[in-house]
């Protein structure tokens, strides 16, 4: 990590969606056993960093570690990662009450890598008006921590914002094939590393899309490319040939995967792709790029929408529609249009007024109204709408 004498492993255990015995992650029910043979292998195996956060496994992923994996000498043999969840943060109490529970729950006296959990331009300002740089000025100078830093999901110029607002150690941000250049994106990377900062990339696997609901296009580029890779492998490989990463994340709970991964990691080095490497990655990225319907990089610029819609979401399931899973993005688009507003209503995208201002406010000059017609005619069916019909009835809302 730069800035400190940690020598991390590349690959880092992401514990957010560890094996359970129902429920998957957002499920408390961990299957210990299994979870703690699996970390324990990746440990045994050279894996030094731990990343875990307050809500993962609503609540259970701390404790785990604290009550069985951190046990027997393990400590000491790894650096852990966690994050105070700002999200639910709305009074300055909280914050201190809710670390000592970390602390607490994990049975360490310190937390080697801490994080503000899921930045953006309106939390960080958030947490400065609850005094947040006073606290991690503190928990640094007692040794209650020993790296500071944030994960993100926001804004390109806030992410640069919140690295110039305080001297952070690190950056957690999401990076992938397709995401390069999504939220803080490529140029944020280049950003806090040219600071000094260490670059933690989480979702390099694009929460497994780019594994398991891959277009069968992209299917055939691997399948006939003269170097023979899994697709997690050229995944993995293609973050950590960028120097400025220092590690990459994988929330791994099966032990075939963590034996691939560790043995990806341990021989992939910065720029240490060859040009046929980088060739056929070029091949899959444009092959990517051409599935894409809408060039959205989701920066929320055009919002708010005075009709309620959510203009980056609408676009995000429109793309994944035609680059991974239809059902996925179909059922992603009843949740986040039809079920999750704030006002609890349905916004679809044909509720639009046709005022035109995200249109003026796109940085990329998206037509917003004209693709608009595409999303209604392949994301908000009778089926979709009659989905969220029953969810929004279901949580109890009948509007
Ligand atoms: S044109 Fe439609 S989508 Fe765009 S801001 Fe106006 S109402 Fe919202
Ligand atoms: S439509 Fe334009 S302004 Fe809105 S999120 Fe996408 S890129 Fe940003």
């Amino acid at each position: 990590m730069p800035g400190s004498n940690d020598k991390l492993s590349v690959l880092g255990y992401g514990c957010m969606r560890l094996p359970t015995t129902v429920g998957g992650a957002a499920s408390s029910l961990i299957n210990k056993e299994k979870a703690l043979d699996q970390i324990r292998y990746a440990i045994d195996n050279g894996v030094n960093y731990l990343d875990t956060a307050y809500p993962y496994h609503l609540g259970a992923s701390e404790s785990f570690l604290g009550e069985y994996v951190l046990k027997d000498g393990y400590r000491e043999k790894v650096k852990i990662a966690t994050k105070l969840p700002c999200m639910t943060i709305f009074k300055k109490e909280q914050i201190e009450e809710i670390f000592n529970k970390q602390l607490s729950k994990l049975q360490v006296e310190y937390i080697d890598y801490y994080m503000l959990h899921s930045m953006n331009g309106p939390s960080w300002e958030r947490m400065l008006s609850l005094g947040i740089i006073d606290f991690m000025d503190n928990i640094r100078k007692e040794g209650r921590v020993k790296n500071m830093g944030f994960s993100f999901h926001g804004k390109k110029e806030d992410f640069i914002k919140i690295c110039d607002g305080y001297n952070f150690d690190f950056a957690q941000v999401q990076y992938n094939i397709v995401d390069i250049h999504f939220q803080a994106g490529i140029e944020g990377i280049e950003y806090a590393h040219n600071k000094g900062m260490g670059i933690i990339v989480m979702e390099p696997l694009r929460g497994g899309s780019l594994v398991t609901k891959m277009p069968k296009s992209v299917e055939k580029i691997y399948k006939h490319a003269e170097i023979k890779r899994t697709p997690a492998d050229w995944a993995l490989r293609f973050v950590l040939n960028n120097p400025a990463v220092t590690l990459v994340l994988s929330g791994m709970n099966n032990m075939e995967h963590i034996k691939e991964n560790i043995q990806v990691c341990s021989d992939s080095l910065p720029n240490g792709m060859s040009s046929a490497e980088v060739e056929i990655l070029t091949s899959v990225k444009n092959e990517f790029d051409s599935l894409l319907q809408v060039n959205c990089t989701g920066c929320s610029y055009c919002l708010p929408c005075p009709a309620g819609i959510d203009i980056p979401a609408a676009f995000k399931n429109l793309n994944n529609f035609h680059m991974f899973s239809k059902a996925n993005a179909t059922a992603y688009h009843a949740l986040y249009l039809g079920i999750q507003s704030k006002d609890g209503k349905a916004h679809w995208t044909s509720s639009c007024v046709n005022c035109g201002k995200c249109e003026a406010k796109c940085p990329q000059f998206i037509p917003v109204r004209e693709k608009f017609k595409q999303v209604q005619k392949e994301l908000e069916t009778p089926l979709t709408k009659g989905m969220a019909a029953v969810g929004r009835l279901f949580i109890g809302n009948k509007n």
